[in-house]
């Protein structure tokens, strides 16, 4: 059975079983499903985006105060009696309700989210409470007796005053977000998320607009927040500032961390198994006990320490992992033939593309830049060497806009790239490869690769959700798949980035590069880790692509490489240029030969062979 056809089993089976079960057990089923959208938006935000927020059960607080407000308020019926019919006020309540939350995730989000650290939990922590106290507090909300007579929702004639009329509403609402949420991440978008969590520089390289998806993320979780508010005030038919507070914000998060918060699904088991969970010992331990209180509580903390410490990334992925043998994983479906996308126009052969003037940086009292300039032609491979710590890792990220020099100007194809961020070198088509390598570890090659391809590609999270960027989508995993064939890849294509040796993985980086059609690109130690036969495939692919007019700076300890591939060698020493020139002059260059027996390298002896070669030649 597949995946899909497991997934339609058990809708059929909870709607078969909605109309028989107990009003109890629907009640039970119906806050399983409130507390899954909560849950599903922190799936999004904490385990695709990377922020843990405490602070949910505010945002389903501004949901519910909102609805009960408008539905409850004498005079807001009056005042919009003429235009309404009372039956529309739930919706109107919906409908400032997510406004409010909209508006206030927005503003929260602007200040907390660019918060790293341990600052965003605590963030959002202080707005949990700050709201709560809000709720308790605002006369015209009830404070802490809270608004009673919420009328039903209605749809038309029907009315959804039960718990089994409502459930279906809910439930459809959840499926509807888990659909719409799976289609965002299967995406072009999806991927920008899942790129927020390794971290700024990585994803800014490559396009994403990291503070705005961070925001936006933020929001829509907000909203699935507020959405369940509204459903649950409209259930109970009555608010008080009690569900709304800091533990139940923790318990949200609980239940996507217990259910598995990388997989929208944890969310629904998370969401279950905590509420069946809460309720089942809420009877059975005092019971056992013989005395009453709370114990449900010390028992549930101590069940979560045990979930979390042997299973830490919750319990969907055992589940998946058990049923592997009858549930067949869904078979990625192969791209149509679609037309390719648009392919970048590259600068004329010869032309400057890249100009660094005068770029010095400043750490502290280091200086790892003095003054370096450079210049960089379309169609050339031009090799930065030099011993470790010479700075050439931080010239890398000075002219990729990932780090601002302490002085100087760097021009992109003509454009002054003064204090612009990473993804505007993206943009003017800049590629990179990182010393360090950046991939996202869990995910596939192809996916690692087409998130190079974000700026090839425009359609954004409602399309996605909609399902309406397909053809770009399969242009943009075309363009993929074509790098990762270029790189000699094509049979890792489906596995984890992090399951490939590590010379592998920085041909994935190259593919990565490759995937948003640079004309520009700058490789940090491309050939390390990498086999005699594969540096001779990466040899022959670079030169293919300056060949083609691409505009190639390369950091590179093999001498040998970088002396038969560039045909323009910089050498940095202590941040200073000490010599340039073609590979000839350059190890004929009294001063470089210094630096690197100096320097007691393991480069020394091969520059020396080199040379030596090239005397004898
Ligand atoms: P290379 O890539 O040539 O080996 P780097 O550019 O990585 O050299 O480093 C140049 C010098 O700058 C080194 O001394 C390094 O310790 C220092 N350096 C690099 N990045 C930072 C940083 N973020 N903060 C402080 N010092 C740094
Ligand atoms: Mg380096």
């Amino acid at each position: 059975m597949s995946a899909r056809w497991f997934g339609l089993a058990a809708v059929a089976l909870l709607a078969l079983a909605w109309g028989v079960l107990p009003a109890f057990s629907i009640t039970l089923l119906a806050n399983i499903g409130l507390y899954t959208m909560v849950a599903l938006g922190l799936v999004l935000l904490t385990g695709v985006g990377g922020m843990t927020s405490f602070g949910q059960a505010a945002f389903v607080g501004i949901g519910a105060y909102a609805t009960a407000w408008v539905c409850t308020m004498p005079w807001v019926a009056a005042g919009l009696g003429l235009a309404f019919d009372s039956a529309w006020l739930p919706w109107l309540g919906l409908a400032l309700g997510l406004l409010c939350t909209t508006a206030l995730a927005w503003l929260l989000g602007s200040v907390t989210v660019r918060l790293s650290g341990h600052y965003l939990p605590l963030g959002t922590i202080a707005w949990g409470l700050s709201l709560y106290f809000l709720f308790g507090n605002l006369g015209f909300l009830g404070g802490h007796t809270g608004i009673t007579g919420l009328p039903a929702l209605q749809f038309a004639t029907w009315q959804l005053s039960t718990a089994r009329e409502l459930g279906v509403l809910i439930w459809a609402l959840v499926l509807l977000a888990i659909v719409a949420l799976h289609n965002l991440l299967d995406s072009r978008p999806g991927r920008a998320l899942r790129a927020l969590k390794s971290g700024r520089i990585m994803a800014e390289s490559m396009g994403v607009d990291t503070a705005r998806n961070r925001l936006q993320v933020f929001v829509l979780a907000a909203l699935l927040a507020a959405l369940s508010g509204w459903l649950y005030a409209h259930l109970q038919r009555f608010v008080n500032p009690t569900p709304f507070n800091l533990n139940i914000g923790i318990e949200y998060l609980f239940m996507a961390v217990v259910g598995g918060v990388g997989h929208l699904w944890g969310a629904v088991l998370g969401a279950a198994l905590i509420t069946l969970m809460k309720h089942y010992l809420q009877d059975l331990l005092p019971a056992l006990l013989g005395a009453s209180g709370n114990f449900e509580v010390i028992v549930f903390g101590l069940l979560m320490l045990l979930v979390l410490q042997r299973f830490p990334q919750g319990v969907w992925p055992l589940l998946v992992q058990l049923a592997s043998h009858w549930v067949k994983a869904p078979v990625p479906t192969v791209a149509q033939a679609t037309p390719g996308l648009p392919q970048r126009l590259l600068p004329a052969p010869g032309s400057v593309v890249l100009q660094a003037q005068g770029i010095s940086k400043h750490f502290g009292g280091l200086v790892a830049n003095n003054e370096v300039g450079l210049d960089l032609k379309a169609g050339e491979i031009h090799a930065l060497i030099g011993p470790n710590g010479a700075g050439k890792s931080t010239f890398f990220n000075i002219v990729s806009g990932v780090d601002s020099p302490s002085a100087g100007r760097v021009t992109l194809v003509g454009h002054d790239m003064s204090g612009q961020p990473a993804r505007a070198f993206a943009q003017r088509g800049l590629g990179r490869t990182f010393q360090h390598v950046r991939l996202l570890g869990t995910r596939s090659v192809l996916e690692n690769v087409a998130l190079g391809a974000h700026l090839c590609g425009q359609r954004g999270w409602l399309a996605a959700m909609l399902r309406l960027d397909r053809a770009q989508e399969a242009a943009l995993l075309a363009q993929a798949r074509a790098q990762i064939a270029r790189c000699g890849l094509s049979e890792h294509s489906s596995k984890p980035a992090s399951s490939l040796a590590l010379g592998q993985q920085r041909l994935v980086e190259i593919a990565r590069a490759l995937a948003g059609q640079p004309s520009v690109l700058l490789l940090d130690e491309p050939a390390a880790g990498l086999r005699h036969l594969e540096k001779q495939a990466l040899a022959a692919l670079l030169a293919d692509l300056a060949a083609g007019g691409v505009a190639i700076l390369l950091v590179e300890h093999d001498m040998e490489f970088v002396m038969n591939l560039a045909q323009r060698v910089t050498v940095l020493e202590f941040g200073q240029v000490i010599a340039r020139g073609t590979p000839a002059q350059v190890q004929a260059n009294p001063r470089v030969r210094e630096a690197y027996l100096g320097g007691g390298e393991l480069a020394a002896t091969e520059i020396e062979a080199v040379a030596l070669e090239g005397q004898a030649a």
